[in-house]
Order: C-alpha cells, then sequence, then structure tokens
C-alpha cells in the first residue's frame, strides 16, 4: 500500500509498504480521508520528536477492512471515524472518565509504538514506526479498537477526518472543555482549521459575540464570512486593547481559547479576560513552551487551562458532532477546504505552513486490495 513515510528531519516520501494485519482488539480500517494536522507538520520539522521512520497521519476516518481477535464494537464495512483519544481503560484518568489524559496516551502517542510496545508497520521486513497508533496517511491504517469510532452510514465521510483531532479539539474546547453559556463574548486566538471549530462550537452553544484574532487577514475573512465568527482583529500590538473594546464594558471577554499556543499568547488571552473568565490553552507550537503568569490574575478569580483533543468523550462527542452537523448546527464541515492525493505531500505541508487552508485532507480515491 501506500503510505507517507518521514524517515528524517524535513524528509517526507511516499512509499510502498506493507498492508498492515491487525491483532486483538485492533481493527484495519480502509483509509477515506485523513486530515492534515500541524502536529504532522511539527513531526517533519522536529518540533515533535518522533522516532523515524515513520508514516505519518492522526486523523483518519474510512471503512473497517477487517477486525482482529476479541473486536465486537465495530464490523467489517462499517464507517468510522479513527480518534486520537484512545482510552486504556486501566489507569486512573480513565477510571474517572478523563479519557484525554489517559496515563498511556501519553506514553504512546509519540513513541512510534502501539499498546503493546510494537509496531505493525512494515516495509522490506524492516519495521517503520506508528504515530498516534494510527498513521493513516496510508491506504489502511490498524489502529486498537479504543479509538474507533462509528458513525453514521449517511454522513460524508470525508468531511468528518477532522473529528479525529482538530476539529475535535476545536469544538470539544468549546463544547466540552470550557463550555460556552449563551450569550457570552468570547475570543479566539488562531483562525486555522481548530480555531474556527472552536468558533463554531462557541456559536451553536449560542455565544452573542465571537472574536476571531490572527496574524493572517485572509482567515480572518474565511471566519467572518462563515459566520463562525461576529468580529475579527488582526493581531499585533494593540491585540489586548482591540479585545477589550469589543467586550462588555471594556472589562474583558468571558472566554479566551488560545488555538495556537506561541510565546505570549496565553499572556495576551489573561490580559483580555474579565475577572472570574477562563483562559483555554488548546494548542501548542513546541513541546517546552513556558509563560509567565501575573498573580493578580489569578486573585481575580481567572481560570487559566487548557485541554488535550477538546477533552472529548470519543464514542459520545462524535457521533453528536455528526449529528449536530447533519442538522444544520454545527458546520464544520467546510472547515476542510482543500483535498490532496498523497503523492501531493510536499505541495500539501507548504500549503498547511503558507496559510493557503483553513484545513486540508488526504483523500484516497480507491485502495488495491
Ligand atoms: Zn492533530
Ligand atoms: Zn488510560
Amino acid at each position: 500500500m501506500r503510505a507517507v513515510v518521514c524517515t528524517d528531519l524535513n524528509e517526507v516520501s511516499v512509499q510502498d509498504i506493507d498492508i498492515p494485519e491487525p491483532r486483538a482488539r485492533e481493527v484495519r480500517i480502509r483509509i477515506v480521508a485523513a486530515g492534515l494536522c500541524h502536529t504532522d507538520l511539527s513531526v517533519v520539522r522536529g518540533n515533535f520528536d518522533v522516532p523515524k521512520p515513520v508514516v505519518l497521519g492522526h486523523e483518519g476516518c474510512g471503512y473497517v477492512d477487517k477486525v482482529g481477535p476479541g473486536v465486537w464494537e465495530v464490523a467489517p464495512g462499517d464507517p468510522v471515524v479513527c480518534s486520537i483519544i484512545m482510552p486504556c481503560h486501566a489507569c486512573p484518568q480513565c477510571d474517572r472518565g478523563a479519557f484525554s489524559i489517559c496515563d498511556q496516551w501519553f506514553e504512546i502517542a509519540f513513541s512510534g509504538i502501539m499498546p503493546d510496545g510494537t509496531t505493525r508497520l512494515r516495509r522490506d521486513d524492516s519495521d517503520i514506526n506508528s504515530f498516534f497508533s494510527q498513521s493513516s496517511f496510508a491506504e489502511y491504517a490498524v489502529v486498537p479498537v479504543s479509538a474507533v469510532v462509528k458513525v453514521r452510514q449517511d454522513a460524508p465521510l470525508e468531511k468528518l477526518a477532522g473529528l479525529a483531532c482538530g476539529i475535535s479539539t476545536g469544538l470539544g474546547a468549546a463544547m466540552v472543555r470550557a463550555p460556552v453559556q449563551p450569550g457570552a463574548t468570547v475570543a479566539v486566538l488562531g483562525a486555522g482549521g481548530v480555531g474556527v471549530a472552536t468558533m463554531i462550537g462557541a456559536r451553536a452553544k449560542k455565544a452573542l459575540r465571537v472574536i476571531a484574532i490572527d496574524l493572517v487577514p485572509t482567515k480572518l475573512d474565511h471566519a467572518l464570512r462563515t459566520g463562525a465568527a461576529t468580529d475579527a482583529i488582526v493581531a499585533g500590538a494593540n491585540t489586548v486593547e482591540d479585545v477589550l473594546r469589543l467586550t462588555p464594558g471594556g472589562k474583558g471577554v468571558d472566554i479566551f481559547y488560545d488555538a495556537v499556543g506561541a510565546a505570549t499568547t496565553i499572556e495576551t488571552g489573561i490580559a483580555a479576560t474579565r475577572a472570574g473568565g477562563t483562559i483555554v490553552a488548546i494548542g501548542i507550537m513546541e513541546n517546552d513552551l513556558e509563560y509567565t503568569v501575573p498573580l493578580r490574575g489569578l486573585i481575580n478569580e481567572k481560570i487559566i487551562t487548557g485541554t488535550n483533543g477538546g477533552s472529548i468523550v470519543p464514542r459520545r462527542d462524535i457521533p453528536r458532532f455528526v449529528d449536530l452537523m447533519m442538522a444544520g448546527e454545527l458546520p464544520f464541515d467546510a472547515i476542510t477546504d482543500r483535498y490532496y492525493d498523497i503523492s501531493q505531500v510536499a505541495e500539501a505541508f507548504d500549503d498547511l505552513e503558507q496559510h493557503r487552508m483553513t484545513r486540508g485532507a488526504f483523500r484516497f480515491e480507491s485502495s488495491p486490495s
């Protein structure tokens, strides 16, 4: 099968590798579409360390092709989304229902291996590392069943790839982790796919005002034009003042979502949020970023928190996001606006880096048997 393999820093190519076989409690999926996420790019650029060679991709969706022993949740032919949230159901976090911060997840996601410590991916008798136990920039992916979510038959599958990671992260931030109250004023820093999903989630929760902030004017235009945002601010030296001016009494937003996670973006959020409001870190550009927090902000009861993957419970939230999309209440299907064949991987990463898309995805027209 064809797969996108990252062999070294900034070295990405399409290779012909073996079709993987599912083991116990694993599912093989014929991939229909796989979303392009900044995290894939971060691996290629060396901002996240993952053992190489590795098949990238962690936003896959498609049809179940084969199941390993002990799988009862899905059957061949089922349309599914592969969530990055992959509960082990055996750690203290999973015990308390916090699947998005499963202890095992942090050990596995960037480790190159599946939960059993091995990889399913091979070429010429050499192992290739796995990414998020998924590696869905390939015609087939083998994924632990705990990460596989069945979705309704009538949904347009290629529009759902982002629900594996980026789009669920944004929707979950606004609807699960720090749910918007009706009538609220919120700001979202970053108008890429995750940020726009956050805005769409906030609008669905009846935010009165959704302020989009980005460096790139075309992204802001897109957020306004699609109705995801009500107001837009070009990020710059006066971002905080520009946000405050749009909030009740100039006191700050109720919730500030930081979908970028670069140096100083959380500080901007803290300054632009009212006393008692909430600042939510959604994205992270580099693993070891640090922030300075003004103690006065904490005494004023501001809450600073974050979310991994939108803090969703995949089998509870992904099907309801799809239902809301199909009902026209959550128009995230418009977020993915560029599709590529995996042979265009270099162009796709370049477009992502140069902001030529809101969200992109690889589409697999047909797969060899
Ligand atoms: Zn991602
Ligand atoms: Zn766990």
